[in-house]
């Protein structure tokens, strides 16, 4: 079976809407699959075509759209933020056909690393 025809018979059970909470504690209530707002009540989403059920709202807080993640890793004595040469997460790019050290995290020079 095609993929997109799977997922287009998998709209058609309904999945729980989730009502999210924003920071400013306004909620309201999303589709489960592609995230849209939808109106009380909808049996279906406007924007993807998912079958919706309202018997278990899910909750989901929502922290701007983002959450923090935080990562420690053992780098050299001598490393400084903002060296990605000697940074265990930076890989290396072709820019104009020079290889560079690139962050991952697109901070380069803006490396918000913190070191103890
Ligand atoms: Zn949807």
């Amino acid at each position: 079976m095609q993929d997109s025809l799977r997922s287009e018979l998998i709209k058609q059970f309904p999945a729980e809407v989730v009502e999210v909470t924003e920071k400013n504690g306004k909620k309201y209530y999303a589709c489960p699959t592609c995230k849209r707002a939808v109106a009380v009540g909808d049996d279906k989403c406007s924007g993807c075509g998912q079958s919706l059920g309202w018997d278990n709202i899910r909750k989901e807080e929502m922290a701007n759209g983002s959450k923090t993640a935080l990562l420690e890793f053992e780098v050299g004595s001598d490393f400084v933020p903002g060296d990605c040469r000697r940074c265990p997460l930076s890989y290396i790019a072709k820019v104009n056909s020079e290889n560079v050290y690139e962050c991952p995290l697109k901070m380069r020079a803006h490396c918000k690393l913190k070191l103890s």
